[in-house]
């Protein structure tokens, strides 16, 4: 399988160099060549299958000719056999018709740890087979750094480095990444915003000769392979609730866009998914844009849904890449319009296609504790605050209910402790993987926001 820019002057290459790089070198974002599809007849066999098996078989196409393709099955049995719930992702019935399925059984408890765990792992022995190093460099508002480490501590060919603004992360978070105690895991607290971080780290990206002295690698939803285990959670999802030949729609707490973007990949691949609900908090760009047709950049505004506090969707470039059907000079004008005025429009034949699948909504915090308070006294279920979010994305679409409709829960209620405790009024317990979080030791390095400094750090704490 060959993959190609979103940009369209990237050159095509294989799996293992997407898993490897990240972000094409013109800037755009790495999509299949070729969208393998599963007839309902393949999709009606894997019913039964463990979600291991299911992965095994979604993800079996788009690897083709990878180095690590005759590992693969092992090395994804081996992944999801560690995660805390014997399912991987259970499904809860809330409601007539409305699921929660819950992907926070991973050991960081956020849906990112279904992919990033099994990618952790298959860097791991894509480096032995090629004998190389890599330097993983990130910045995190929160989860992406807590799932990123713990899918690569204590792993051979690889360190991480991963920038965090200080004293703006949830203590939970804070701990889950600094407390890892493993020596190829570098936690830098940066004196300044999550955009300060980000910015270093493009800036990182950026400087040839430092990533190509260190081997630079990046585990941001940026990276197809992320997406890629992703669509493996919208299979098993359709598959538990038995809605393969019938309809059915999601309801998607987002900030990146890689979520939501996952699932509409399953659709392409045959799924038989009617709406996609976009859930925004205050950080309402998709839901402006699903009303407008127009991407205006605003101010982040910090929320109780911190992961969504995001104002440029990434992974939307994908999806313009298929709305446009790989045009990629109208890709590459909109973008170059987003990047110097701030905003882009798309066409109005594009925008109807859009729209046939997806439909956003926003709620603030207030309407967010609502929905959780609301779920406990309805149905005894905690929901977290982003999760929330999606569930309450639902509210103000009425004629929904004819379908099934799941709602991803993206993480454990008590990574936001202080969100639960103000919604419905009692802390939710720690579980088993985190909870001797507050007894374990620290450990951080914390640095000015000045590029040239922390680069010496990593200079000097790389794995070469
Ligand atoms: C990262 C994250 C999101 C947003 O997911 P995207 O793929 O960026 O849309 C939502 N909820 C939680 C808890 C997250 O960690």
């Amino acid at each position: 399988m060959k993959y190609c820019s979103t940009r369209g002057s990237a050159p095509h290459i294989d799996f293992d160099d997407v898993l490897l790089t990240g972000l094409a070198n013109d800037g755009g974002l790495y999509i299949p060549h070729k969208w393998p599809s599963f007839s309902e007849s393949e999709i009606n066999n894997m019913q039964g299958m463990t979600y291991g098996e299911l992965a095994t078989e979604i993800v079996q196409p788009f690897t083709e000719g990878s180095l690590i393709q005759e590992d693969l099955k092992k090395l994804i049995l081996e992944t999801y056999k560690s995660f805390s719930h014997s399912d991987v992702a259970p499904l809860r019935n809330i409601k007539k018709n409305i699921w929660i399925m819950e992907l926070y059984h991973g050991p960081s408890l956020s849906f990112k740890d279904y992919a990033l765990q099994v990618i952790g792992n298959i860097f791991e022995s894509l480096l032995l087979k090629k004998n190389k190093t890599i330097n993983i460099v990130g910045a995190t508002s929160g989860d992406t750094g807590s799932a990123a480490i713990s899918s690569c501590a204590n792993r051979s060919g690889m360190n991480i480095f991963i920038l965090h603004p200080e004293g703006r992360v949830s203590e939970v978070q804070r701990r889950q990444m600094t407390t890892v105690n493993s020596s190829n895991v570098f936690n830098i607290a940066i004196k300044g915003t999550f955009d300060d971080c980000q910015s270093l780290v493009k800036l990182m990206f950026k400087d040839e000769n430092f990533r190509e002295r260190i081997n630079l690698s990046a585990v941001n939803s940026i990276n197809w392979a992320r997406i890629l285990f992703q669509i493996v959670y919208y299979f098993y999802a359709v598959l538990s609730i038995g809605s393969q030949n019938k309809s059915v729609s999601f309801a998607v707490p987002t900030g990146n866009f890689g979520n939501v973007f996952a699932g509409y990949c399953s659709k392409k691949m045959g799924l038989p998914i009617s709406k996609f609900y976009v859930g925004s908090n205050n950080n309402d760009i998709l839901t402006r844009f699903f009303s407008s047709s127009s991407m205006v950049i605003k101010d982040v505004i910090p929320t109780i849904s911190p992961a969504m506090d995001i104002q440029v969707s990434s992974n939307f470039e994908r999806l313009l890449y298929d709305a446009y059907e790989g045009d990629y000079l109208q890709v590459n004008k909109l973008m170059r319009n987003f990047s110097n005025k701030k905003s882009f429009t798309v066409d109005p034949e594009v925008f109807k296609k859009i729209k046939l699948y997806f439909q956003g909504y926003k709620l603030n915090d207030e309407q967010t504790k609502f929905v959780m308070k609301r779920t406990f006294d309805e149905s005894q279920y905690i929901l977290d605050p982003h999760t929330a979010v999606g569930l309450g994305a639902i509210d103000n679409f009425s004629n929904i209910l004819e379908d099934p409709l799941v709602v991803l829960s993206t993480a454990h209620p008590s990574k936001f402790p202080d969100a639960v405790k103000s919604a419905v009024g009692k802390e939710p317990s720690l579980p088993e993987p985190i909870k001797d979080l507050y007894n374990l030791k620290e450990e951080y390095t914390v640095l000015p926001n000045d590029l040239e400094l922390v680069k010496n750090y990593i200079d000097s704490n790389a794995n070469l």
